[in-house]
């Protein structure tokens, strides 16, 4: 008999996850790869490459391959995959047989999970298989997605977000937007650059967010003091800002998520719908961490909403469970099995 490595990967458009059955998740890193443009050679991957976002000299860029749901180039996604797979000691021995469960965003094109799984196999992998992301999410949460009732999650990421409903092991209606956590960031940095003529980054932004960010306005009083460069004089700057600015600035947004699982819920059969009503719908990925998320939603909807016990792990934790499975649930693995041979 053959050992096996079964490892699952969730290739986020913010953070990839390293599941190794046995160990439990053995990798959390940005999906952020830093090129240097002169020659087109990889300076770094993961952590390191996102420490030089927003630092880097005019020839060094930092890409996010599966950033927007699109996966930039099959060099970059191949050396993201296989620097997290030789981060992870356990993994990263040449003599054994490594099969890999891979979650992509949702709507990557056919051309792209194939480019992803050839990837995962020159990366070392002997056999890949691409589970969908919102699959991957609810089994993560423990949704009964085999049970013939109607299971909503909704996964809100860095660059997408992901509605689906499931029912007996399929997606029965979904719809997915490129508008998540990314974006939250850039109407705090548009906001403060309008109101403030002040320029910030993107981590700070990301801060500013995950600080005092919210999609209801709870009126909590927070503020938080944004260091940034004023537009007009060029120099650095302090400003206070607060929590009620940023609900506003982060609003239009929101409510475009919102909109996203009403277009779902619109698009669901009745019976399932009618489920959903029952269940309640399950939010996942880092934007579920959004302070309010929850309540805005569950009033806009009028069904109950709950935020998944770890979000940012759902993905790789559902990767994690068809690994345990693997033969049992090959049948939920929609897309045909590819492999070296
Ligand atoms: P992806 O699956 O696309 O890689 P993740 O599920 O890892 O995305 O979520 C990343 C997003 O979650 C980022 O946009 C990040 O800003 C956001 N996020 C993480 N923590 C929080 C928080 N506490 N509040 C609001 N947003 C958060
Ligand atoms: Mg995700």
């Amino acid at each position: 008999m053959v050992g096996y490595k079964d490892i699952g990967i969730d290739l986020g458009t913010a953070n990839s996850l390293v599941y190794l059955k046995g160990k439990g998740i053995v990798l959390r890193e940005p999906s952020v790869v830093a090129v240097n443009t002169d020659n087109n050679k990889i300076l770094a991957v993961g952590t390191e490459a996102q420490k030089m976002i927003g630092r880097t000299p005019g020839n060094i860029i930092a890409i996010r391959p599966m950033r927007d749901g699109v996966i930039a180039d099959f060099d970059t996604t191949y050396n993201m995959i296989k620097y997290f797979l030789g981060q992870v000691p356990e993994i990263s021995g040449f003599f054994s047989k490594k099969r890999v469960v891979i979650c992509v965003p949702a709507d990557v094109t056919s051309v792209e999970e194939r480019a992803v799984k050839e990837a995962a196999i020159q990366a070392g992998a002997s056999e890949a298989y691409i589970l969908e992301e919102p699959m991957a999410a609810a089994i993560g949460v423990n949704l009964p997605v085999e049970e013939p009732t109607g299971s909503m999650i909704v996964d809100i990421g860095g660059g997408t977000t992901d509605v689906a409903v499931i029912s007996l092991g399929g997606i029965v209606a979904s719809k997915s937007i490129r508008t998540a956590g990314d974006e939250l960031n850039s109407a705090i940095i548009n906001y403060i650059k309008q109101q403030y003529n002040l320029m910030i980054g993107e981590p700070t932004a990301e801060h500013i967010k995950v600080s005092i960010g919210s999609a209801y306005n709870l009126k909590e009083g927070l503020t938080y003091n944004v260091k940034g460069r004023d537009l007009v004089s060029g120099l650095p700057k302090n400003i206070v800002i607060t929590e009620e600015e940023i609900y506003y600035a982060l609003h239009e947004t929101i409510k475009k998520i919102v909109e996203a699982v009403k277009a779902c819920l619109e698009k669901t059969p009745p019976e399932l719908a009618s489920d959903v009503m029952d269940r309640g719908i399950v939010l996942a990925g880092g934007g579920a961490l959004l302070k309010g998320l929850d309540r805005i939603i569950a009033e806009e909807t009028g069904i109950p909403v709950f935020v998944a016990e770890d979000p940012l792990s759902a993905v790789v934790l559902g990767t994690s469970k068809m690994i345990e499975n693997i033969d049992k649930l090959k049948g939920i693995i929609t897309k045909k099995r590819y492999s070296r041979r």
